[in-house]
């Protein structure tokens, strides 16, 4: 049931019993304080009093939160789930933002100065301004090595990341090359090991001296954590096994016919063969709108 409707029904005066974003007042100062704490230390997770929200955890309400406690009524949304507008949890998170808020929706990055996002970066680079947000299931780097949380923030405190590399040389041994296909970690500002959230290595690049703000938000696990605009951001390698991002081959979008982007592959229903089309679906339709009005970059 819809949220404006079951407070009518329980004859609520929402004018003076619900505030702006849903979340009151004091813990969206208590979310703010720890996000620029997070700023102050890019890559390192600051622990923040979770709230409950109308969705379960695990559905994004660490991302949910940060846009909540960020949103002013000027503010113009775009909330984007593995690169789609029009996914269910994108649709739902656009449906339940707008209704508290009030504020403008759109598809558009550069229209766009604040982004809710899921698994994907936007194939458009950030400009000066604009924050993303990214729902982030599991923010510890290190569980994969440690699953004492004690234990990982004294590596964390120490700088002691030997196991990880101790892992990344065992995937070399095992696989001959580096495993690992999203949520590939990576080296913020010289200091910490980061998840990047499960983002495409196709990614990892954008979060490099970007103009805009990233935010990472755990509800689950209870942590924020950021990267500010023009931050140092290494994708973890060895000298001899450098990180890459995926390659696609000869491949092309089928709908807009690019190379450069990052594809999903699907099976074609009607010929049974494999194609591809952008996992960012609003680039992927603003360059087919370039091409249709015959646009030449
Ligand atoms: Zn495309």
């Amino acid at each position: 049931m819809k949220l404006g409707k079951w407070l009518q029904q329980q004859d609520i005066d929402t004018s003076c019993h619900y505030t702006f974003a849903f979340i009151d007042e004091g813990a969206k100062r208590e979310i703010r304080r720890k996000t620029l704490k997070a700023i102050a230390i890019p890559g390192y997770q600051v622990p923040f009093g979770s709230r409950d929200m109308p969705i379960a955890r695990g559905w994004g309400t660490g991302g949910i939160q940060l846009t909540l406690s960020l949103i002013g009524p000027d503010e113009i949304l775009k909330v984007i789930d593995q690169g789609s507008d029009d996914s269910v949890n994108a649709v739902n998170i656009k449906a339940f933002i707008s209704q508290v808020t009030g504020v403008r929706l759109t598809t558009k990055v550069q229209e766009a100065t604040l982004i809710q996002t899921r698994h994907r970066i936007p194939e458009e680079p950030l400009r000066k301004g604009q924050i993303l947000v990214l729902q982030v299931p599991i923010p510890e780097p290190l569980r994969i090595v440690e699953p004492s949380e004690r234990e990982t923030r004294r590596m964390h405190a120490e700088a002691d990341y030997s196991r990880m590399w101790l892992h990344l040389y065992e995937n070399i041994v095992a696989y001959k090359e580096i495993m690992i296909g999203s949520r590939y970690p990576v080296f913020v500002n010289d200091r910490y090991i980061m998840d990047p959230s499960p983002i495409p290595r196709w990614d990892n690049p954008q979060l490099h001296m970007s103009e805009g703000l990233y935010l990472f938000g755990a509800g689950r696990e209870k942590r924020i954590y950021a990267i500010p605009p023009y931050t140092d951001v290494k994708s973890i390698e060895f000298r001899d096994y450098v990180f890459r991002v995926e390659d696609f081959g000869e491949a092309t979008c089928c709908r807009c016919g690019s190379k450069n982007t990052f594809l999903n592959e699907m099976i074609d229903d009607r010929s049974g063969k494999r194609i591809y089309s952008c996992s960012d679906t609003a680039y992927c339709s603003n360059l087919l709108d370039q091409k249709r009005e015959g646009y030449k970059p």
